[in-house]
């Protein structure tokens, strides 16, 4: 089943982020009824209590129209002129799961890809900490920028630029 999900392109590795979760054994999908060995396992915005949703259902759109629903809160999320973009990413795109609010990152008009959870030193390593640092959306980001670790209570979101390729970061604490 891994081998054919569905692509995601504001979401590319959701099993790798952490979003998907892979079962030992199948579950039912409250969506489509079908069984699912990979269930979502994000935030989705529904007065509803969903779980277990296969990534077709999220893929399709049909989860988030059955329980409508978000999986990214539409006001939590950088500007983009295209009003289908954001449609895409909040109905059809798997979330990630932050501290307190998730927050999608744009650039060049678009969403990012949403790549993982990352820190100052890892973003070091890979030599990515100066492009990084151009783009944090204000003082508060600059201050705390090098106290970010991966998956620590200050904890950096990373992604990147579809369309030139930069790399964005988004902060939460815990
Ligand atoms: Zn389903
Ligand atoms: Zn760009």
């Amino acid at each position: 089943m891994k081998s054919n999900l569905p692509r995601f392109k504001y979401h590319p590795d959701p099993i790798a982020t952490g979003s998907f979760r892979e079962l030992d054994g199948p579950v039912i999908c409250p969506c489509c009824k079908k069984e699912t060995s990979i269930i979502y396992a994000g935030p989705f915005y529904s007065i509803n209590n969903v779980e277990n949703l296969c990534p077709y259902c999220i893929a399709s759109g049909a989860a988030a129209e059955k329980f409508s629903g978000e999986f990214q809160d539409s006001e939590s999320v950088d500007e983009v002129s295209d009003p289908a973009k954001l449609e895409e990413l909040t109905q059809r795109t798997p979330g990630y799961c932050g501290w307190q609010q998730e927050y999608w990152r744009a650039h060049c008009d678009d969403y990012c890809a949403y790549l993982g959870t990352v820190g100052y030193a890892e973003l070091e390593e890979l030599g990515l900490a100066d492009e990084i640092r151009e783009t944090l959306p204000n003082d508060w980001y600059s201050e705390i920028f090098t106290d970010v670790t991966k998956d620590g209570s200050i904890a950096g979101y990373l992604f990147q630029c579809l369309h030139c390729g930069k790399r964005l970061l988004h902060i939460d604490c815990d």
